[in-house]
């Protein structure tokens, strides 16, 4: 056994497997360093190109919708939220929100005219239009 620890204590690594060793390790660290940079680059230019084209759908979005009564475009699409799916047996699944840019997710329809409307402008699902129309007087 003494042996054994004396051998180990003795035995040293050559210069040259050292070097190699060494160029190993820098060549592994540039490979990583390498590696990192052009995945950042990747997710910053899909990042761009994401925002970019949710730009476009919202330009398009407030072109197709806006509420016809103050004629503020929407600026948000319509979300909608995940929910659990049942499908018995105690055995279901998770769905993620939806969006869906072909809807404006800030405006809504009157019940009585059918245009879209904000918020401000909407009252009990009917327009401030359609209430004045109701009440005869002008809101
Ligand atoms: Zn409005
Ligand atoms: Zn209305």
């Amino acid at each position: 056994m003494f042996n054994f620890f004396k051998k180990k204590e003795i035995a040293s690594v050559p210069d040259w497997k050292k070097k190699v060793g060494e160029w190993n390790t820098r060549e592994a660290e540039l490979k990583r360093v390498t590696f990192e940079k052009e995945q950042k680059l990747l997710m910053e230019q899909t990042k761009a190109a994401q925002k970019a084209e949710r730009e476009k759908l919202l330009t398009y979005l407030g072109a197709s919708f806006q509420c016809h009564i103050c004629h503020t475009p929407s600026k948000q699409p319509l979300i909608i939220e995940g929910k659990y799916v049942d499908q018995g047996m105690g055995c279901g699944y998770m769905e993620g929100d939806t969006t869906h840019w072909n809807q404006p997710g800030d405006l809504w329809q009157c019940n009585e005219c059918n245009e879209w409307t904000c918020k401000d402008d909407l009252h009990n699902h009917i327009c401030k239009n359609c209430w004045s129309n109701k009440i005869g007087q002008k809101l």
